[in-house]
């Protein structure tokens, strides 16, 4: 995955436009260019890793966010980093959240496994991406109008991260920035930033910074480099009629008041 990031198609205007050097339409072409194309991180879609319909339409805002939020999904360290286990990951924690937290659907836009697949979480996230603008979640009280969320499998309070999802995690952060103009050294936060909990691990935490600048060198290397010549073009991933956007009027969600961050408080005190 990160050499298709590193061998994406930006334009050095196109990152000058997504610092805001040039002008607006510029911008607009950059970010739909690394949303749309070669360099998108392969993403699951909520088809093939067989999620349930959300219950109720996603309610998407007009407007990027402006922070992109790491978590750690607090779940056992496993060895198995294949693709059937990212799946039922993904279903998993779909079912928690609406079963057990009793949310419309899986509370963050994106998880990652340990193995690095990186699957699309709550409905309507992929098309929302490209087109710049917001869908929902729950996965930060009170901060989910402004945010969007990257689960991360594992639980990172002492245990390292795998290399996989390491890599799969700059890949995605880097087309997130781009996509919707984010500069990566303000824009990535953990989540402890924003609320009382322990995630995203103090070991992923630690990494933020580190994470922060490989997402700029990425940028920076799609920057400078220009498009492989005479790669075949292949359909953007994660498209398909199945995840039509919600509307902006949709009857707000009460899931906001009600989010805890139960999963990652349990685990308060742990490798303190
Ligand atoms: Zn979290």
């Amino acid at each position: 995955m990160a050499a298709i990031v590193r061998e994406g198609t930006l334009r050095r205007d196109v990152l000058r436009g997504m610092l805001g050097v040039v002008a607006a339409d510029v911008m607009m072409a950059g970010g739909m260019m690394w949303a749309n194309a070669d360099a998108m991180p392969r993403i699951y879609t909520r088809r093939e890793w067989g999620a349930v319909p959300s219950r109720r339409p996603p309610r998407v805002l007009d407007r990027p966010p402006d922070h992109i939020i790491v978590h750690h999904t607090a779940t056992p360290n496993v060895s198995d980093l294949s693709r059937r286990h990212a799946f039922s990951l993904s279903r998993a924690i779909q079912r928690d959240h609406m079963r057990n937290q009793g949310w419309d659907d899986i509370g963050e836009q994106l998880t990652i496994s340990r193995g690095g697949h990186v699957m699309e979480g709550r409905a309507g996230s992929l098309p929302a991406i490209r087109q710049g603008r917001l869908v929902v979640g729950a996965q930060s009280l009170r901060h989910n109008d402004h945010t969007i969320g990257i689960e991360n499998e594992g639980t990172y309070l002492e245990d390292d991260v795998p290399g996989r999802l390491w890599d799969s995690l700059v890949d995605v952060c880097a087309w997130l920035c781009a996509a919707y103009r984010l500069d990566p050294a303000v824009a990535i936060v953990g989540h402890r930033d924003y609320n009382d909990t322990d995630c995203p691990g103090d070991v992923l935490y630690r990494r933020l910074p580190r994470l922060r600048t490989e997402v700029e060198r990425v940028l920076e290397d799609a920057h400078h480099g220009g498009p492989p010549p005479g790669r075949d073009p292949h359909p953007p991933p994660g498209g398909g009629p199945h995840l039509p956007p919600g509307l902006d009027d949709d009857p707000p969600s009460d899931e906001r008041r009600r989010l805890t961050s139960h999963r990652h408080r349990r685990l308060r005190g742990h490798g303190r």
